[in-house]
């Protein structure tokens, strides 16, 4: 039973890189037990005839399939409700489903890595080419040749999937290699936990054992010094064994806030590399490779549609799968033609919200610009011009403020608009003005009246 509860979980995992996440929380997600498995049929236990039906129309096909890369003999998924089976059960006194075991804290080593990322389905173009070949590299030969390797860049582009591309090729060699993937907060959390409890020795052997360390969204060490502290331990610790370790973060390693300096200078030591946004050619090849994964026909939706979706889409990687997804959905569920139209209507609600039209974003920022300048009494080529005047320096960096705010635009993105301003300069102007506007009223009263301004245009 256990082995088929091992299965269904990765089952899940590739199903959730594989549908809307919306309707996979409300559906999948939740399955975790199997009531029986009997004439080849395994039965998985769902909340309620709702999810039960959802299930057996959109999702129990591609199940099967899936299922038929992991058994020999032809099983095949059923689903029984929670009550179905109480009532089946009803003179058995003690029932209780097969749980799945805990992957990581418990007994045996747990990777918490998603097998479904793998080098093989990570669209390399110019903007994640060094990180990728850097990644492919320390994977060839951990430890050896860059490390740590930091890998940063705006949220949604893969840094978590190539970071785990890493740890899921090295294990494929290696079945014995110990990886552990982590998020930094979770690293976090694990100390607090464990640290409350006097438990150090604990602590302390579950991340000395490992041969390859994968630490995710390191910045959410900030502030958190008692866990930096026995990071830092644990990062000479492995370092000086030579064992492989893989960072990522939403900014450079000098970029770092409230990190103490020994540990940000050690990120240093390795190699680091950047990924980027992709450009219309690679949006448009990463579509195609989801969709391959997704259903095993690319010519399913023809390419003008494809297209399409990748020229509104061009922020992030994940919401360019998510709207694929959507599109997917949308069309099958419902039988509709995969038409330019159709796709349009499908991803309505993405889109208006994002206010991600190109043309339209344009405008708008523009108007923020020039109701910036008019306030500070400054012509709009100064204000977003490179002069570093403190005339022009405040207004700049309250627009920069502003078009985070209302936006949420990638640093580089929104650098685009101040000739060209690359990421650190325009996430710094920010977080200078998030932190004076604490304690500074003329600043705060700037950004509110301006705020106002900004919102009704
Ligand atoms: P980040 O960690 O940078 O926020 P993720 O690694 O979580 O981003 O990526 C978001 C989604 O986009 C994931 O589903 C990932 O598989 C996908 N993705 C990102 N970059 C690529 C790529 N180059 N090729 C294929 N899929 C990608
Ligand atoms: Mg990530």
């Amino acid at each position: 039973m256990q082995e088929h509860l091992d299965v269904w979980q990765e089952i899940k995992t590739q199903l959730s890189l594989s549908y809307e996440e919306e309707s996979y929380k409300e559906t999948i997600d939740a399955i975790d037990s199997i009531f029986k498995v009997k004439n080849n049929y395994i039965y998985l236990i769902v909340e309620n005839d709702f999810v039960k039906k959802r299930i057996e129309l959109v999702y129990l096909k591609k199940m099967n399939r899936l299922l038929e890369n992991y058994v020999s003999e032809p099983f095949q998924y059923r689903l029984i409700t929670q009550e179905q089976a109480e009532s089946e059960l009803s003179d058995q006194k003690h029932y209780s489903p097969v749980k799945p075991e805990e992957t990581f804290g418990k007994s045996g080593f747990g990777t918490n890595l998603n097998v479904g990322y793998t080098f093989e389905n990570f669209v390399v173009g110019n903007s994640n080419r060094l990180a990728y070949t850097s990644a492919i590299k320390i994977a060839d030969q951990p430890g050896i040749v860059a490390n740590p390797l930091y890998i940063f860049g705006d949220v949604g582009l893969g840094k978590t999937h190539l970071m785990q591309c890493v740890g899921n090729y090295i294990l494929e060699s290696d079945i014995n290699k110990k990886v552990l993937y982590i998020k930094a907060d979770q690293f976090v959390e694990e100390y607090v936990r464990l640290a409350s409890k006097r438990k150090f020795d604990e602590f302390h052997s579950r991340f000395r054992e490992i041969d390859v360390l994968l630490v995710d969204d390191i910045q959410f060490l900030a502030k958190k010094e008692k866990s930096q502290q026995e990071f830092f331990k644990l990062f000479e610790l492995l370092f000086n064994q030579q064992k492989q370790i893989v960072i990522t973060s939403d900014r450079s390693a000098n970029d770092l806030k409230d990190i103490m300096s020994r540990l940000t200078s050690r990120f240093l030591w390795g190699v680091t590399v950047d990924i980027n946004r992709p450009d219309l050619d690679h949006r448009i090849r990463i579509l195609e490779k989801k969709m391959m994964a997704e259903t095993s026909d690319k010519d399913l939706i023809p390419h003008k549609v494809i297209e399409y979706i990748a020229s509104v889409f061009d922020n992030n990687v994940r919401e360019l799968e998510g709207a694929l997804k959507r599109v997917l959905f949308y069309c099958t569920a419902f039988d509709y033609e995969f038409t330019v139209k159709n796709a349009e209507i499908a991803l309505e609600s993405l889109v208006k919200p994002k206010k991600n039209n190109k043309d339209y974003l344009k405008s708008k920022i523009n108007n923020i610009l020039s109701i910036v300048s008019d306030y500070f009494n400054i012509s709009t080529s100064d204000l977003v011009s490179k002069k570093r005047t403190r005339n022009y320096l405040y207004p700049r960096q309250i627009a920069m403020y502003l078009i985070k705010n209302l936006f949420d635009l990638p640093y580089k993105k929104i650098g685009g608009y101040f000739s060209n301003r690359d990421h650190s300069t325009v996430m710094h102007s920010v977080e200078k003005i998030t932190n004076e506007m604490n304690t500074n009223k003329n600043i705060q009263i700037d950004v509110e009246k301006l705020s106002i301004k900004c919102g009704e245009n």
